[in-house]
């Protein structure tokens, strides 16, 4: 679950457990150092689509492809510890439901022989710097966070990237619906003192400006590849400041998954595979752009 999905009074009753996101109070940018971390007004809420294709494509595997050296994908499976994320009507959790889907897209992008972390690999709850930490520090590494939502039809997917909220709101979905996240002034300013020590080369707050490029292009193929894998999923991916995207300085994408209110829980399980081979293929043609001296040595 990536935002409200309920009344602004459960909101504050159940914290900010999502990635919903300890807010500012809106102010300009001023030389690049104050910037707005409010959900932007026309942030959009997951896809109500229309024709919510349940069919989940039975395509095959992705087959090993061609060695793909030098790249990290860093999968991140949002929530943990005590923060379950979604819940569903059975007790399912997406924090569950999202470590499950990291393992599987581990498992098909090792198989492309990428070197793959994930930010938790069990029930441990990393706070979002804590993750964004562990691919700042690395060289030639994309970010995929992994998450299942409270709403939208049932087997579909879309990937946000990171859009700034002083930033125009690029208009990527039609059917986005407007939203207006509730205000916390009391909310803690970012950046801890230990953080920037340990990133002197980056600005921390603003880390994914320098990828946001990419991140589009990241989450465009990866959306491209959900489509047919997810029936009724949105064509575009959708622009969203989402939390623990902005302080990663890579290319670093969500994905969403709907939903958790599924009543057998094999319909989100039968979700992970289909998942997995959208990431291995995105994540292998996203790469040859990406990183020129690997496109060379295997002639792309
Ligand atoms: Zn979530």
């Amino acid at each position: 679950m990536m935002k409200r999905h309920f009344s602004l009074v459960t909101f504050i009753l159940t914290g900010v457990a999502l990635l919903a996101l300890p807010i500012r109070s809106q102010q300009p940018r001023i030389q690049g150092t104050a910037i707005s971390q409010a959900q932007s007004p026309s942030a959009p809420l997951p896809q109500q689509n229309p024709s919510p294709g349940t069919n989940i494509s039975q395509t095959p595997p992705v087959a090993p492809s061609q060695e793909i050296p030098g790249l990290t994908v860093v999968l991140d499976p949002a929530h943990g510890g005590t923060d379950f994320g979604a819940r569903g009507p059975t007790g399912l959790s997406e924090s569950d439901v999202v470590l499950d889907f990291a393992r599987a897209a581990r498992i098909a992008l090792e198989a492309q022989r990428l070197r793959v972390l994930l930010t938790r690999e069990g029930n441990q709850d990393p706070s979002f710097d804590n993750r964004s930490a562990m691919i700042n520090g690395l060289r030639n590494a994309i970010f995929v966070s992994l998450h299942v939502s409270s709403s939208g039809p049932v087997g579909t997917a879309r990937s946000y990237y990171y859009v700034f909220p002083s930033d125009p709101m690029p208009v990527t979905s039609p059917t986005a619906t407007a939203t207006t996240a509730p205000q916390t002034p009391s909310a803690p300013q970012t950046a801890p003192s230990q953080i920037t020590a340990r990133t002197t080369l980056i600005e921390w707050d603003h880390a994914q400006r320098s990828s946001v490029d990419l991140s589009r292009q990241l989450a465009t193929l990866i959306q491209t590849e959900l489509l047919p894998r997810f029936k009724g999923s949105p064509e575009m991916p959708i622009a969203a400041p989402v939390r623990q995207l902005r302080t990663i300085a890579a290319p670093a994408i969500a994905i969403e998954l709907s939903n958790i209110d599924v009543t057998d829980a094999k319909r989100l399980e039968q979700m992970a595979q289909p998942l997995a081979d959208a990431i291995g293929r995105a994540v292998a043609e996203f790469h040859y752009p990406f990183n020129p001296a690997a496109a060379a040595s295997t002639g792309r």
